[in-house]
């Protein structure tokens, strides 16, 4: 009995030119969003040895530097970091025969990476699952309703027919990245493909449980204890709405020796609380205020982010900036939210 199917939601034209472009370049250059998360950076590094079992020269570059606790997936320490050489970067991106986007919609979510990304003459593919793909590829996979650009990647491998000659590198960083973007598969994830494709990846021996423990069980005491600080002392709840907000200044964040990803994932823990549907999560980083969103139900906390903080994002998560200052940031999350009290009550009336 093979009850496994994978259905051919990519457009198998467009999985032929992709394998077409791929065969007539040989300078290939993978890139992703600012901040890579695990999906970012699972999708990239799956494509990334899969590019180079064929033999091509790949490189990997991404805006900024990742969390530690995504340092143990192979090729990790192969990747290039744009801000620590842009020159080097620049460089790379113009001779490139072919760029892939994975992960982002549009070239602004590479940040200070974007112009020399839309000035290359190189041949663009995206892939991504978030919504309103830009103009500038030349191919563009654009899933919204698949969660994760992770499994997008394995679907277009399978569809390729390449499903057998998966090693084990690519499968450890494709599941990474399917299960960072679904929380372990706690949200986004009702599709049964997902455990189809899952099973498929155990298929090739990876070990699903020690990729938990690699990623969740990975923090610092610092990380830890910052976590417990902002749970009891920077965490405001608004029953009525049905939400919550928890913010960190950048004392705060010095307090606690803060380093990259320490915070990744707080803003997921207010949704653990009875009746709160929507999470905020505002913290001052260098220059500019960084927020992130989560929901649940239909409440659109991607509208939210672009209404108010130009960002964007899925529905049940997104994120947003703010140049000024934090209590600025504050207030208008705290005026948004007047503003949205109909959708919120009307997204919890639906429980
Ligand atoms: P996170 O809160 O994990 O940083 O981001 C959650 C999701 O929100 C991301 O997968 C991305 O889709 C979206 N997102 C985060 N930050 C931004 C932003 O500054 N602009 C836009 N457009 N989307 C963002
Ligand atoms: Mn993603």
């Amino acid at each position: 009995m093979n009850l496994t199917t994978v259905t051919e939601l990519i457009q198998p034209a467009k999985v032929a030119a992709i394998m077409d472009a791929v065969e007539r370049s040989e300078q290939i250059v993978i890139t992703t969003h600012l901040s890579p998360d695990g999906d970012a950076l699972g999708s990239s590094l799956a494509l990334y040895h899969y590019l180079k079992g064929k033999g091509k020269q790949v490189r990997m570059i991404v805006p900024n530097t990742f969390p530690y606790f995504l340092r143990w997936m192979k090729g990790a320490s192969e990747v290039e970091i744009y801000e620590y050489n842009p020159s080097a970067a620049k460089k790379i991106l113009y001779h490139a025969d072919l760029i892939f986007a994975l992960d982002y919609n549009i070239p602004k979510r590479t940040g200070d990476m974007a112009p020399a990304l839309e000035s290359s003459p190189a041949k663009k593919i995206l892939i991504d699952h978030h919504l309103s793909p830009g103009d500038i590829f030349d191919i563009t996979i654009s899933l919204p309703e698949i969660s994760s650009t992770s499994e997008l990647i394995f679907r277009l491998l399978f569809q390729a027919g390449k499903y057998d000659e998966l090693n084990l590198a690519e499968a450890e960083c494709i599941y990474c990245g399917m299960m960072t973007d679904t929380g372990g598969f706690t949200f986004n994830s009702n599709d049964p493909e997902i455990f189809e494709i899952i099973s498929l990846l155990l298929r090739k021996k990876i070990d699903k449980d020690a990729i938990y423990s690699h990623v969740y069980h990975n923090y610092s005491e610092a990380r830890f204890r910052l976590l417990g600080f902002t749970l009891s002392q920077r965490l405001d709840i608004y029953p009525d709405l049905h939400a919550a907000l928890i913010y960190l200044s950048k004392e705060d964040q010095a307090h606690f020796r803060f380093s990259k990803g320490d915070t990744e994932g707080f803003v997921n823990y207010p949704l653990s609380i009875k009746d709160i549907i929507f999470s905020t999560f505002i913290r001052e980083d260098d220059g500019l205020i960084k927020i992130s969103f989560r929901s649940q139900l239909s409440f659109p906390c991607n509208e939210f982010a672009a209404e108010f903080f130009n960002g964007g994002g899925h529905l049940n998560a997104s994120g947003g900036e703010y140049y000024g200052t934090f209590e600025e940031a504050l207030r208008i999350y705290a005026d948004g939210l007047k503003a949205y009290e109909g959708k919120l009550k009307q997204a919890i009336n639906q429980l």
